[in-house]
């Protein structure tokens, strides 16, 4: 009777191992696609998901809010060309993750959103289930794609499906509805193996129509004052050499967009970026690379592009082209393709540009940088924006692999105009939307994706939408150095309450708040400097020990303008005119 025993818990052992479930064919397909981490948020239903792929050897990173873990998986998208995934339960966990979903197919980012759900039943009858919510319907407007997957055999299809429409074309976010049931549904094991789909060439290139490159060479040949502008797309794009040939061989000044910067040294003698007014005023062609002409570029006219201008633009997306001013030489394609096919056709005989206009252009540029120089060299105490940025521009130049993610509103554009970047990918930053609380989840994905450290500085203001990741950065030991410029409020810290009672100012914070007593409550480091040199000291002591340090610096709370530098997008009120 024994061995008839034995026999027949062999037998079921046999049976439960030729058996496979959702759960594991979701991370089998994502394993089997390349897709290393996980940034979410475990609970119902996706809780055992979580801990399976952790057990299954992914790197699964555990967040306190899924907004910051969707910001970790769009910018993790951006770094490194594959689709971040982000793992939310239903309805609030899934809503939570919508925006950094939102805000990854506004930027171009590749992202997975992957989003627990409700019985179909139920929700499509609206019987009222737990955190019931027919997510697929509200994800659809806000992503490039956004699929549901009701069968275990379809959760290959699923993912591949999800990780193509994310990164092939212009990259964006893609929602995949992963109902509780289908999780638990079994299957052949061998059966589920086969159901899997390797992507083959998931972002395939796309060449531009040959006529397409010689009518942008034509009107780059025939330019007066030409200027090349670099946009996110193309440090997104990987072709850092091409670039950098093309910005060299023809000798023309170039203008890299915020998270463009680095994509060649902003020390590079050919950068314009000390002169931008300058030259968006009077260039008379511009190629732009992976930048759209939306509002971080006035739109392509009016006073800031002063004089007419012939446009070039290379873009992947078709429908990118004309769509605020006429572009003379569209050209589309990838942009590692479009940059070598111009280089091709560039040649090495290109002539530069004349030389009025690059003097122009450099003499300008000259006077600014020494201007700039001299507000940083100053010694005030408190410290202000420029005083404490001297400390970091230094730090990122005397470390230039390591990522540096921004936000703020006055900590940003200062931060942006004063600290160079070095190499591509490194500047991380508030992107198309200009939008607060991207910190902490860029500062953990920058460090769990590139495994080298970060700094984030941030404004007190923006710190505080994702603050409660240092959590998250101590739980994981990451090497992330936050820098906080606090001022005591948003703009500035010195606004009062206009009726004179006892509820402060809209716009202020509670003064001399320790920011770094946060990071100490979870064991990193906290350090609290009103001084350069403490700034400096700290920062430079985070970053040799590489353990998760926060850095309040004190700054003049009346340092500081009305929404740094988009004053001209704050509808004033009559009250205050
Ligand atoms: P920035 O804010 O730096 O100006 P944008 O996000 O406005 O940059 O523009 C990025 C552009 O780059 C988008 O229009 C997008 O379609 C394009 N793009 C992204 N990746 C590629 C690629 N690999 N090849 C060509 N174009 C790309
Ligand atoms: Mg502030």
């Amino acid at each position: 009777m024994a061995e008839v025993g034995n026999e027949l818990q062999r037998h079921a052992a046999e049976e439960h191992q030729a058996q496979t479930d959702g759960f594991h064919l979701v991370i089998d397909a994502l394993k089997l696609n390349g897709i290393e981490n996980i940034y979410g948020l475990p609970g119902i239903p996706v809780t055992d998901l979580a801990r399976l792929a952790q057990a299954n050897g992914m790197r699964v990173i555990s967040f306190r809010h899924e907004q910051n873990a969707g910001n970790a998986a769009a910018i993790a998208g951006f770094i490194s060309q594959k689709p971040g995934v982000c793992l939310t339960v239903s309805a609030p966990g899934f809503l939570n993750g919508l925006t950094a979903l939102a805000h990854a197919t506004t930027n171009c980012f590749p992202m997975i959103l992957i989003s627990g759900s409700s019985e179909r039943e139920i929700v499509d009858l609206q019987q009222g289930d737990y955190e019931e919510m027919d997510q697929l319907a509200i994800a659809r407007p806000h992503a490039k794609a956004a699929f549901r997957v009701l069968h275990a055999e379809d959760i290959g299809v699923g993912i591949a499906r999800a990780i193509r429409a994310a990164v092939s074309g212009r990259p964006g976010g893609v929602y995949l509805d992963l109902p509780a049931k289908l999780l638990g549904q079994s299957l052949e094991a061998e059966k589920g193996r086969k159901s899997l789909i390797k992507v083959v060439d998931p972002a395939p290139r796309q060449l531009p129509a040959p006529d397409s490159v010689d009518r942008a060479v034509a009107l780059l040949k025939g330019a007066k004052r030409p200027l090349i502008l670099l946009g996110k797309g193309a440090a997104y794009a990987r072709a850092d050499e091409d670039i950098r040939a093309l910005v060299e061989k023809t000798g023309i000044p170039y203008l890299p967009m915020s998270m463009a910067k680095g994509l060649l040294p902003d020390t590079h003698p050919q950068s314009a970026s000390a002169a931008r007014s300058y030259v968006l005023a009077e260039a008379d062609v511009v190629l732009l690379v992976g930048a759209r002409l939306n509002w971080l570029l006035a739109h392509g006219k009016g006073k800031t592009w002063g004089g007419p201008k012939q446009f070039i633009q290379i873009d992947i997306s078709p429908t990118e082209m004309d769509s605020n001013v006429a572009i003379a030489a569209p050209v589309v394609g990838d942009i590692g393709s479009c940059v070598s096919a111009i280089l091709g056709k560039v040649g090495n005989d290109f002539a530069k540009p004349p030389a009025d206009w690059l003097n122009a252009v450099y003499e300008r540029k000259d006077k600014n940088l020494a201007k700039m120089g001299e507000m940083l060299n100053k010694e005030v105490s408190p410290m202000n924006f420029h005083t404490a940025l001297r400390v970091l521009k230094d730090v990122i130049k005397a470390n230039p692999g390591i990522s540096f993610v921004n936000e703020g509103a006055n900590t940003l554009d200062y931060a942006r105009a004063v600290i160079d970047m070095y190499e591509p990918r490194k500047r991380l930053d508030v992107g198309t939307w200009g939008v607060m609380g991207v910190g902490m989840g860029y500062a953990v994905a920058a460090a769990v994706e590139t495994k080298k450290p970060v700094l984030a500085l941030c404004g007190d203001s923006a710190f505080g939408f994702s603050g409660m990741e240092v959590e998250t950065i101590c739980r994981y030991n990451l090497p992330v150095c936050i820098v906080i410029f606090n001022n005591n409020g948003i703009y500035k810290g010195i606004d009062k309450n206009p009726t004179g009672g006892a509820d402060p100012a809209v716009t202020t914070f509670v003064p001399g708040a320790r920011y770094d007593k946060m990071m100490e409550a979870f064991g990193g480091v906290g350090a609290n400097v009103t001084t350069t040199a403490e700034l400096e000291a700290a920062v430079n002591e985070a970053l040799r020990s590489g353990k998760p340090t926060l850095v309040n610096a004190v700054i003049d709370p009346s340092a500081g303008t009305e929404s740094g530098r988009l004053t001209n997008l704050n509808p004033q009120s009559s009250a205050k005119k």
